[in-house]
């Protein structure tokens, strides 16, 4: 951080080569260190669909990654971190926000069918811990249950952790989803 600051005040170009290459190689060198888990039980990474840069509604982009899987397929931790937030909204449902114990990354949840009753907000989750339970919860498909995940990059020291950069993270799953209790 120090780094950069200088060399932007001394050399733009340098700057701009700072500022966009080494963003996305440092994701790709964080997940090899902390490998991410599918968040649903039994689904193996090599059969998650590519949905982050589809189209949704009112000219959005989805930039997450829906996992389909029958309803109550338990959801888990697809990291070590904490459950940070656990609420309703009209678009999500029934949701949950985790953050990875370094704090670099937010991971949000949405459409569960129900929470596990052992989770809490401030909870320490362990990478495959139960956080609930794959549904339909606000405006999925009733017929199509999945579960919404979507990775948010926090800058350091963000405080407003709800708006991360969504990072398509789904290249750096590499672990099948199972419960660990
Ligand atoms: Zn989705």
């Amino acid at each position: 951080m120090i780094l950069s600051l200088a060399l932007l005040t001394s050399c733009t170009r340098a700057s701009a080569t700072i500022a966009t290459a080494p963003a996305a190689s440092s994701d790709a060198e964080y997940f090899e260190a902390h490998p991410l888990m599918v968040p649903v039980e039994g689904v193996n990474p090599r059969d998650l669909r590519d949905s982050f840069n589809d189209a949704r509604d009112g000219g959005r982009i989805h930039r997450a990654t829906d996992i389909l899987a029958p309803r109550g397929t338990p959801v888990v931790a697809a990291i070590d971190g904490e459950v940070i937030r656990l609420r309703q909204n009209s678009a999500g449902g029934i949701t949950a926000y985790l953050v990875d114990d370094e704090r670099r990354y937010v991971y949000y949840y949405a459409h569960l069918d129900h929470y596990s009753d052992k989770i809490t907000e401030g909870l320490r989750v362990q990478q495959g811990f139960v956080i609930g339970y794959v549904g339909t919860s606000g405006n999925a498909p009733p017929d199509t249950p999945h579960l919404h995940f979507q990775a948010m990059r926090l800058d350091p020291g963000q405080r407003d952790w709800w708006n991360g950069t969504p990072v398509d993270v789904r290249q750096f799953i590499t672990r099948t989803g199972k419960v660990r209790e």
